[in-house]
């Protein structure tokens, strides 16, 4: 799990005001749901009802318990062991069948490393593991090197720093900067990225702990530059200077010996640059009625070390998820659409598993995809928080029992969804329960640490019956519940906030962001009367043309700079803070009148073809037969 920070409390706060307000309550057998004809919608409940009493908490615990008995770092002799039973569990779940894919991609471990006071006292030497059994700790994709230099002190590593830095006349060139991270979510490669333009000649990272976790925490994780393009890096996506993650207790010797004036270290940093396989587990329900429509849900199954919240949590939840798919299959309650199931591989990496799986299966998603459903860590805490496109914020919502506005609908990247939405166009959904969480990536984060803050494992319960509970609804639907006229006003949302930084509108794009609004709106009366008609051949071509909005929103040419994320609306930041209409937002800031032009022409060319994807239908002559 990678999130920027900045969205995180943002998200937290909208959902812990709402969340308060929504416990689950027993469904209304009656209650209508969204795109259910009437004479369906008992059958739905039936299900989510089925659901909730299949939801095992005793099994939640005791898969989470085996998940994480051993460290599973990607490409590990563990984690294959636990993609083959998380393929044995699946087929004895009664999926129809499960595959293991493997990918050769690479996959750096430590060789070694260290990091030496040479002055002024020249005994010392960082820890760099929780204890003598530890594996060393290293930044994914960091370079290797040997450097020696004075230290200096960046904050929290954020451009304001920097700046501050540059400000007072510091010249970082040859320089170790010491930075600390402002929370446990930020985008450490982002603060490389930084110092690495600085011309700095290695970054020390450490995380400011609460009074809850152990000051010999270290937190591990990727330095990759993926907001340029995840996956199997390419040369542009990777640091050329070095960087080691260090606990905060190593820090406060470095800190108190500078107190005392200039210090100086020896950081080595050796890992290999070994190609190593990593396995995606895929498991497929075969629909009933629409086999090649897909609705797809997924978590990465490696993790840094015991991995208890981050990835365990969400892999024992797609366990449980498995099994009440399979039970509900064995009660003969098949689902309508295809539901694909996957466990991901060296998420934490570079998001490495699902990248190469998207992009393998690039075309098949295009047609056959309906959404996306993420879980990464479940549960870290009470607080129920999603982030969703704007066309599946009130599934989302209404599933967990939120309130619309709950739902996070600006999207930055940081999971196993950015594939999806940046690179295929697939509408997404990440969720989780979160809190303060202190052991984040660190040996720490184990099995004991989930079971104070989940005790009993009920959240991870609630967490399995919303996630199962919206895929039902998906792969249920007569009308996919993909709203687009949520979608179109979000969007002159972010519009407005562009043009406020344009200083003028943008009457192109909001020409064409009128013709897809009112589209949408037409594509929803039909499909409201085709729901009440019951009238099968005009809700097949309805289905059709929602799922080819999403779509529409890529431009084949990419970003300006990226061409890997190819989405118009969403793009993350390289803080990993969410940037929306990420073309048209680069160019404005470019001040460049031209650029402008020719971004605001793609966007709505865009917004064009998904308008005419949902005209396809409203034009269609025999919408109100019977
Ligand atoms: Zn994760």
């Amino acid at each position: 799990m990678r999130v920027g920070v900045w969205a995180t409390i943002a998200g937290a706060a909208a959902g812990a005001a709402l969340f308060l307000v929504a416990q689950p309550a027993i469904p209304d057998p009656q209650a209508p749901i969204d795109g259910f004809a009437p004479a369906h919608v008992a059958a739905q409940h039936e299900v989510e009802q089925r659901i909730a009493s299949t939801i095992s908490t005793r099994r939640l615990e005791a898969n989470h318990r085996f998940l994480t008995a051993e460290p599973h770092v990607a490409g590990s002799l563990r984690d294959r062991t636990l993609a083959e039973w998380t393929r044995d569990q699946w087929i004895a779940a009664g999926l129809d069948s499960v595959e293991i894919v493997e990918h050769r991609v690479l996959l750096p471990y430590p060789h070694d490393a260290s990091v030496e006071m040479i002055a002024p006292a020249s005994v010392w030497h960082a820890q760099l593991r929780e204890h003598p059994d530890a594996p060393l700790a290293f930044h994914a994709y960091g370079a290797s090197g040997d450097v020696t230099g004075s230290v200096v002190t960046a904050g929290i590593g954020a451009p304001a720093d920097f700046d501050r830095l540059a400000a007072s006349g510091v010249d970082l060139h040859g320089k170790i900067v010491l930075v600390r991270y402002p929370a446990n979510y930020s985008y450490r490669g982002y603060v490389v990225y930084l110092a690495q333009q600085r011309g700095a000649a290695a970054v020390l990272m450490y995380a400011s702990h609460s009074d809850d976790a152990p000051d010999a925490a270290i937190q591990r994780g990727g330095v990759g530059f993926d907001f340029i393009e995840p996956g199997d890096p390419p040369p542009a996506a990777r640091p050329t200077i070095i960087s080691l993650p260090i606990s905060t207790r190593d820090a406060r010797v470095i800190l108190d010996a500078m107190h005392g004036g200039d210090v100086t270290l020896r950081v080595r940093v050796n890992n290999d640059e070994a190609t190593r396989p990593i396995w995606t587990v895929i498991g497929r329900i075969n629909g009933a009625a629409y086999p090649d429509q897909w609705v797809i849900a997924g978590n990465h199954r490696d993790a840094w070390m015991y991995g208890g919240v981050d990835p365990s949590s969400g892999s024992t939840a797609l366990m449980e998820l498995a099994r009440t798919l399979g039970s509900l299959v064995r009660n003969g309650a098949r689902p309508k659409r295809t539901i694909l199931l996957a466990s991901w591989d060296a998420e934490e990496y570079a998001m490495t598993s699902s990248t190469e799986w998207t992009e393998q299966h690039e075309l098949e998603l295009r047609e056959h995809a309906v959404a996306y459903l993420n879980v990464d860590a479940a549960v870290s805490g009470s607080t129920f928080f999603a982030r969703a496109v704007p066309s599946l914020a009130h599934l989302v919502a209404s599933t967990a029992g939120v309130d619309d506005s709950a739902i996070e609908t600006r999207i930055g990247a940081g999971s196993d969804y950015t594939a999806f939405l940046n690179f295929a166009g697939v509408p997404i959904v990440d969720m989780r329960f979160q809190g303060p969480y202190p052991v984040y990536h660190s040996a720490y984060d184990t099995h004991g640490w989930v079971t104070r803050i989940d005790p009993g494992f009920a959240r991870h319960a609630q967490l399995t019956r919303i996630w199962a509970t919206a895929a039902t609804r998906l792969a249920n639907a007569d009308v996919l519940p993909l709203d687009h006229v949520r979608y179109a006003h979000r969007i002159a949302g972010f519009l407005v906030e562009v043009e406020r930084r344009w200083g003028a509108p943008l009457r192109v794009a909001s020409g064409a962001l009128a013709r897809f609004d009112a589209a949408a709106s037409r594509h929803g009366d039909a499909a409201a009367a085709a729901l009440a008609d019951g009238n099968a051949g005009a809700l097949e071509l309805i289905n059709r043309a929602l799922m080819e909005v999403e779509p529409s929103f890529i431009d084949a040419a990419g970003l300006d700079g990226r061409p890997w994320y190819r989405h118009l609306l969403y793009a993350p930041a390289f803080s990993y803070q969410p940037e929306v209409l990420p073309g048209l937002s680069d160019a404005v800031e470019s001040r460049d009148p031209d650029r402008v032009a020719e971004a605001e022409r793609r966007l709505a060319a865009a917004l064009d073809r998904a308008a005419a994807c949902l005209k396809v239908f409203t034009t269609f002559p025999g919408s109100r037969a019977s």
